[in-house]
């Protein structure tokens, strides 16, 4: 296992842009279609905007038609941590960053093949580093 990464909540105020905070800190939720990978094909890693953890590659981002960066694996099963979210009423799966704690979406069970799940995350938690 990686080193967890512990920050109060004021160093990552300090480090992350408003929105980055927002989402990330606070579990904010981009609105759809307005994130920068939305539409994105580039090949690369989407890494932690955080702390650079590698989350997904970009081999296995599909087109949800959701207006959010969907992916049907992580990286490594060890890159993200998941957790029950029963805000808003809804019964969803949250996805965080396993190294940082970072707010990245939400996971729900009908992706594509081949592991038929889809991680629907918020651009502004990703990093691509291109190829
Ligand atoms: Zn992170």
């Amino acid at each position: 296992m990686k080193d967890k990464i512990q920050k109060s909540e004021q160093e990552w105020k300090q480090e992350l842009t408003p929105e980055q905070f927002h989402i990330c800190r606070e579990k904010g939720t981009e609105r759809p279609f307005t994130g920068e990978y939305n539409d994105t094909k580039d090949k690369g890693v989407y890494k932690c905007v955080a702390c650079g953890n590698a989350l997904f590659d970009s081999s296995t981002k599909f087109d949800s038609g959701t207006g959010w960066p969907s992916f049907y694996q992580p990286m490594d099963p060890e890159s993200v941590a998941t957790e029950s979210d029963r805000s808003y009423g809804m019964a969803r799966t949250e996805v965080k960053c396993s190294s940082c704690g970072a707010h990245l979406g939400h996971v729900f069970p009908d992706g594509p093949r081949p592991t038929g799940m889809r991680y629907c995350i918020n651009s502004v938690s990703l990093k691509l580093d291109k190829k």
